[in-house]
Order: C-alpha cells, then sequence, then structure tokens
C-alpha cells in the first residue's frame, strides 16, 4: 500500500505574511490527515518562515529546484545542501516550466535528483508530454524517455525515495484537468517502467498527478489504481482548496 502524497506548489507566489495567513488556516484543517503525505513547496524565500509555521506539524516542506552543484561560483542557484539546511524533505525537479522556460534537459534534471538523494532529499520527478505530443499520438513514447533519462542516476537502493508527477503539459494551469482514465494509462506505463528497472521497489514509487487538480476532481483521480497523490499548483494557494485536497476521501460526490 502506498501513503498518498499531495503537494504543493505555489511557483511565484506568496510571501512572507501570506505564508502564515495560509498555515494559519490550513494546519487546522488537515490537523487530522494523518493517513497522508502533505508537502508545501514556497519559493525559496519563504523556506524558513514555512519551516517556522510548520514545526510540530506533520507537514513537510520542499524546494521547487536545485543545481546539482554542491557549492561554488553559481550565482543565484541553490544547492541540494542548502534545502536540507532549511529543513527540506523533498524537492521539485524537472518542472515543464523550468523544462520549458529554462532549457532544462533530462539529463540535468537526473544530475539534480542524483544530487537531492546525496542529501537524503526526495525528489519529485516531473514528466509530461505537451498537447502537440499528445495529438500526434506520442504521449507515453514521451513519458517513457523523459523518465528513463531523468532517473538515469538513480540506484535501486534509492529508487523508494523518489517520487515521480505525471503532468501533462497541457493540464497545467490550463483548467483542463485529465481525465482518471487518461491519468491512469500513462501512470500504468510508468508504473511498468519503474518496475521493469528497480524491480519491487518500482512498485513502491509514488507516482503523483499534476494538473489543476481541484477538490471536485481529487477523489476520482486518487481512486485510479497507480495515482498516489496529486501535485498541484493553482489550488494550492488557497488554503481551503488545499486542504479539500488532502482530505481527498472526503470529496466523494463532491
Ligand atoms: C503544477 O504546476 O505543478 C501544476 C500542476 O499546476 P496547476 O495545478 O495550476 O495546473
Amino acid at each position: 500500500m502506498r501513503r498518498p502524497i499531495l503537494a504543493a506548489n505555489w511557483k511565484m507566489n506568496m510571501n512572507s505574511a501570506e505564508v502564515s495567513a495560509f498555515t494559519n488556516q490550513f494546519i487546522p484543517l488537515v490537523a487530522n490527515a494523518d493517513e497522508v503525505d502533505i508537502v508545501i513547496a514556497p519559493p525559496f524565500t519563504l523556506l524558513d518562515r514555512l519551516a517556522n509555521e510548520i514545526a510540530g506539524t506533520a507537514i513537510q516542506s520542499a524546494g521547487q529546484n536545485v543545481n546539482p552543484e554542491e557549492s561554488g561560483a553559481f550565482t543565484g542557484e541553490i544547492a541540494a545542501g542548502m534545502l536540507a539546511d532549511m529543513g527540506c524533505a523533498y524537492a521539485i525537479v524537472g518542472h515543464s516550466e523550468r523544462r520549458a522556460l529554462f532549457g532544462e534537459s533530462s539529463e540535468f534534471v537526473a544530475r539534480k535528483a542524483a544530487a537531492l538523494l546525496r542529501h537524503e532529499i526526495s525528489p519529485i520527478v516531473c514528466v509530461g508530454e505537451t498537447l502537440e505530443q499528445r495529438d500526434a499520438g506520442r504521449a507515453l513514447e514521451v513519458v517513457e524517455t523523459q523518465l528513463r533519462e531523468s532517473l538515469a542516476g538513480v540506484s535501486g537502493d534509492q529508487a523508494e525515495q523518489v517520487v515521480v508527477a505525471y503532468e501533462p503539459v497541457w493540464a497545467i494551469g490550463t483548467g483542463r484537468t485529465a481525465t482518471p482514465e487518461i491519468a491512469q494509462e500513462v501512470h500504468g506505463h510508468i508504473r511498468s517502467q519503474l518496475s521493469a528497472q528497480f524491480g519491487d521497489a518500482g512498485n513502491r514509487i509514488r507516482i503523483q498527478y499534476g494538473g489543476s487538480v481541484k477538490p471536485e476532481t481529487v477523489y476520482d483521480l486518487m481512486s485510479q489504481p497507480d495515482i498516489d497523490g496529486a501535485l498541484v499548483g493553482g489550488a494550492s494557494l488557497d488554503p481551503i482548496a488545499f486542504s479539500r485536497i488532502v482530505l481527498f476521501q472526503s470529496q466523494r460526490n463532491q
């Protein structure tokens, strides 16, 4: 049984006062959600503030990105050790916005994942096809290649620490959620690939779905056999909406 993982990707949003306003509302709402992992990825500048706000709760923090180098002359970059120092348990790598806007390749993503694992931070490795690739019938092939290349540096022993996020680019920030069946088809394919690469450990890797997840859509998505969580952008900025996503079990028939 894989433990569900619901993660907020705040992207380039929020300030320190808004973090406190969010957590003041959010923490009591999810106080009894002890069967799921709850993760929040704020901008780097808010990691310290968030760490103070979530201290003593089961909520964990994440970086939205990382540089694969350990330290040095990389102006503007953040190393895995720095995220560990901020108490991060996770970090997102390979988000489609970084692949598309900052030209990041899967090889670079693999180096980031390896750097995080050296610091015992779980990488949330994002993969997903564009609409053009889907329409050309290439969705599974594109995801398979991204995943193989992005996980190239992960050993069998480390596999279980990895989280994979399937995020079809056409569903991110567009209000278009993939149907549970479309998402499951890709998640099932990812599962087979993970099992082929890592054996039993591949069955224990959690695969999140991401792309316009809302309280109204989360239950049906989470009911699919290979959907183990959600990576949430827009709806995660609202503490009530994100708490309803965390409490996905109670969203049935909403
Ligand atoms: C994301 O950016 O990871 C994401 C899934 O965003 P949204 O929920 O806004 O589509």
